[in-house]
């Protein structure tokens, strides 16, 4: 988000916008990742929440919002502080013809539910392409069967659990040459 060399002062004032507003309001945020994904943005043009098709929706079940006012880049504090306020307590929020954000207290279980989060969009996709496609309507879980898997697979400590691997593979191929826990610095 922020970089800085003798030579150059680059901040990415988006990020900033978004991040520290949501990290003011959220004291138990150590983390928050957002991005442009493909998916991402695929279903974040739809202007719907998940719909709860597959046992990793449901680690979003409640737990996820659209905020649906893009105003274009996000450039304000105030921008930003009507996102933080939309995600409220929540671990997601669908950025409205932008993109996705997720925020917990750890980078791990952060980077998790950003992976998940856009597996989940590119599975509804093609799903509702499916159904539209086939006539067929697609198969709902019910409430409480979301809300037991959400129990079993959505808390904090799950989300860390789930990202590590993705941590580990990373390091296993890089090596020592990583980024990772270095900082920006040359490879
Ligand atoms: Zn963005």
């Amino acid at each position: 988000m922020l970089m800085a060399t003798p030579s150059t002062d680059l901040r990415n004032v988006a990020a900033f916008a978004i991040h520290s507003e949501i990290h003011s309001a959220r004291p138990d945020v150590g983390c928050a990742a957002h991005s442009h994904s493909v998916y991402g943005r695929a279903f974040c043009a739809t202007g719907r929440t998940l719909d709860m098709l597959t046992q990793d929706s449901c680690v979003f079940y409640n737990d996820h919002v659209l905020y649906d006012n893009f105003q274009g880049v996000v450039l304000a504090s105030d921008e930003g502080k009507h996102i933080a306020k939309a995600l409220g307590h929540r671990k997601a929020a669908l950025l409205g013809n932008h993109g996705l954000l997720t925020a917990g207290r750890t980078i791990e279980e952060v980077v998790a539910y950003f992976v998940l989060l856009d597996k989940c969009c590119e599975v509804q996709l093609a799903a509702d392409a499916s159904s539209a496609g086939s006539g067929k309507p697609l198969v709902h879980i019910g409430e409480k069967e979301a809300q037991v898997t959400w129990e079993a697979l959505g808390h904090s400590s799950n989300g860390y659990f789930m990202g590590l691997p993705l941590f580990q593979t990373v390091e296993a191929e890089l090596g020592p040459r990583t980024f990772l826990g270095r900082g920006v610095e040359p490879i």
